[in-house]
């Protein structure tokens, strides 16, 4: 092999290396990534909804050690604690050896996806078809939505309080529910309608049923057979429905991308994909020097408002109860505390790529992306990571050699979007976005790279250690 010229070692000295970062890991690091993302697979098919993650993470922390936090009760170093929002988002923490005043580290994921909800009295029949009227939740493109298999999640809680589960549409054998379309030879007006008024939201009516109950002496008699299964079934009403949550998702089972099995496609990656590696990562934590905190938070696709959100205070009294018990300042903690806002990112993709200024996009397989800022136009709605910040993460990532890179959410001025790290910079916290690059992010079928997602554990673990 020849030398390498000037040029090249000056190169190599003073410029970013734009390659693949797959290229030059090695095959032991490839064998954990894909390793790891057989147990997020499982993840993603086990836990649709934010009640669902919520579960799943409470039940493997658990079997990990840790406890419901009490209120009165002193921890020591090492021990572990979750504090459970209402089902719908929890906070883990590892207590360190040093007290919350000298600072937290806090991940912080979401474990709500884009979906149709179903509205409070959704259940109707029109020319013998039971239907319900649905409400999506998130920045959806309405059109994806329709003519692919889909499942309903969630609960009716009676009048009683008493609640039952929903989850249909899941196993092999149940049955899957649809939003049907037009087809191409009726759609002449139809695709005259822009893209984003091609469904529109009152036409994202699921098809529930079509077989009439046994008796012609009464009107509606599809909606009233539905009414009776799920009569026998759950032992609800049309009147349960008003109080209650349930949610129709997409019902594919997460599974490998590629003839080389590099990628993962599922519905719900935004932003399970960080979640996943967030819960793993603080589980795998041990005694810390300071505080580990993994917060998995609800409400983030559609704003962060509301008591499960991150817009709350709750984060802020998690933080408070620790501090509370180790008798010092919930204040000088937070503003002490860091945090990585763990969310995805665009990745570039090779059919849209104007979308993105190619310098400054993520792309798949260069590992965990940092995003300094998100938001709109001339950076409005965000939180801005400080340099200072930002060269810590850097830092932070090269010394333990995790594979990294920049992304920009899309070209000046195109659109933007946010993540939950401007509530928590908000709190006086240092924030920096982190997490992995998807394509089709939002589609009811969402990609992202195996060795990515590693590489986000792999940064979520270093910086809570
Ligand atoms: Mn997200
Ligand atoms: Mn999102």
């Amino acid at each position: 092999m020849s030398e390498k010229s000037k040029a090249e070692l000056l190169k190599e000295k003073l410029m970013i290396n734009g390659k693949s970062a797959l290229n030059t890991a090695d095959d032991e690091t490839i064998e954990k990534a894909f390793g790891f993302c057989e147990d997020y697979k499982r993840f993603l098919d086990e836990a649709k909804t934010e009640r669902e993650a919520n579960e799943v993470a409470i039940a493997l922390a658990v079997a990990n050690g840790f406890e419901p936090f009490i209120s009165g009760k002193t921890y020591k170093a090492g021990d572990r604690v979750y504090f459970n929002n209402r089902g719908k988002a929890v906070a883990f923490a590892v207590i360190g050896e040093k007290d919350v005043e000298k600072g937290v580290n806090i991940t912080a994921a979401h474990i709500d996806s884009p979906r149709l909800d179903l509205k409070p009295n959704p259940l109707y029949e029109e020319i013998d078809m039971a239907l319900f009227k649905t409400h999506y939740y998130g920045g959806i493109k309405k059109y994806q939505w329709t003519a692919v298999p889909m499942a309903l999640h969630g609960v009716f809680v009676k009048a009683d309080g008493t609640v039952i589960r929903v989850c249909i549409g899941e196993k092999e054998d149940e049955p899957k529910f649809v939003v049907n379309d037009l087809l191409p030879h009726l759609a002449q007006e139809q695709s005259k309608r822009t893209l984003s008024d091609g469904i529109r939201g009152e036409e994202l009516n699921l098809l529930v049923g079509s077989m009439p109950f046994k008796d012609d002496s009464a009107s509606e008699l599809v909606k009233l057979n539905i009414l009776n299964i799920l009569y026998e079934k759950y032992g609800i009403t049309e009147h349960d429905f008003l109080s209650a949550e349930l949610e129709c998702v997409p019902a594919a089972k997460a599974c490998d991308i590629g003839f080389d099995r590099s990628m993962i496609g599922a519905y719900g990656q935004d932003d399970r994909v960080c979640a996943y590696p967030a819960l793993r990562a603080i589980i795998d934590v041990k005694i810390p020097e300071k505080t580990a905190v993994a917060v998995l938070a609800d409400k983030e696709e559609i704003g962060s408002d509301g008591n499960t959100g991150l817009n709350s205070a709750f984060l802020k009294y998690v933080i408070g109860d620790i501090a509370k018990m180790q008798g010092k300042d919930v204040t000088v903690a937070l503003r002490a505390s860091r945090c990585l806002s763990a969310d995805v990112n665009a990745a570039l993709d090779p059919t849209f790529q104007d979308v993105m200024e190619r310098r400054n996009a993520a792309r798949i397989n260069r590992g965990v992306c940092v995003t300094k800022y998100t938001g709109a136009r001339g950076k409005s709605g965000t939180s801005d990571a400080s340099a200072e910040y930002v060269a810590e993460i850097r830092n932070m990532l090269d010394k333990a050699g995790i594979a990294w890179q920049t992304g920009e959410l899309g070209r000046v001025d195109l659109g933007g979007g946010g993540t939950v790290a401007m509530y928590i910079a908000n709190l006086g916290v240092d924030v920096v976005d982190l997490g992995v690059p998807v394509l089709s992010m939002h589609a009811p079928f969402e990609t992202t790279s195996k060795f990515d997602v590693y590489m986000c554990y792999r940064a979520m673990y270093e910086f809570c250690k």
